[in-house]
């Protein structure tokens, strides 16, 4: 079993788009994070290649997540986002990646597995590359474009 389940946060930091597993989230979630302009491309192409799926937790799992954030007192911090991906994670037996304090600990709670977002940085291991939005170059290191000066953005390729 090869995926991952992402909460807002998750799709924030960009772990999606530097994962090579297959990725869950719920609608809710999604809903909130598809206006992110400068990766709604992405959110595309890995909608239509499956790698990332949509998906509601079942109405046994959605009492569950509930029953337990009210148990530990996480409650009242918790979106309905939230507890969704809580939910999802319970019926898939899957593993939230989340730097939110309040999901981490119901899961934990839980037993469920959870990683925080920076330890996703590490395990996908790549190679930075600088590139210019402008001319579409690639360039070892800079500030700047050497071709167009346009000031060059940051990303990872995996290896
Ligand atoms: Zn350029």
């Amino acid at each position: 079993m090869d995926f991952r389940i992402l909460d807002a946060s998750a799709f924030y930091a960009g772990v999606p788009f530097r994962s090579s597993s297959d990725c869950y989230t719920t609608s809710q979630v999604y809903d909130e994070i598809k206006h992110i302009k400068k990766n709604q491309d992405a959110l595309g192409t890995l909608l239509e290649t499956n790698r990332l799926k949509i998906r509601e937790p079942d109405e046994n799992s959605t009492k569950a997540a509930i029953s337990a954030a009210k148990d530990t007192g996480d409650y009242p911090q918790l979106s309905k986002q939230d507890l969704s991906i809580i939910a999802l994670c319970i019926e898939l037996e899957g593993e939230i990646i989340s730097d939110d304090f309040a999901i981490s600990n119901v899961a934990k709670n839980l037993g469920l597995k959870i990683s925080p977002i920076m330890t996703q940085g590490i395990r996908d291991v790549g190679r930075w590359v600088h590139y210019c939005p402008g001319c579409k170059t690639d360039h070892k290191t800079g500030k700047e474009c050497p071709m167009c000066a346009t000031p060059l953005k940051r990303k990872l390729l995996k290896e």
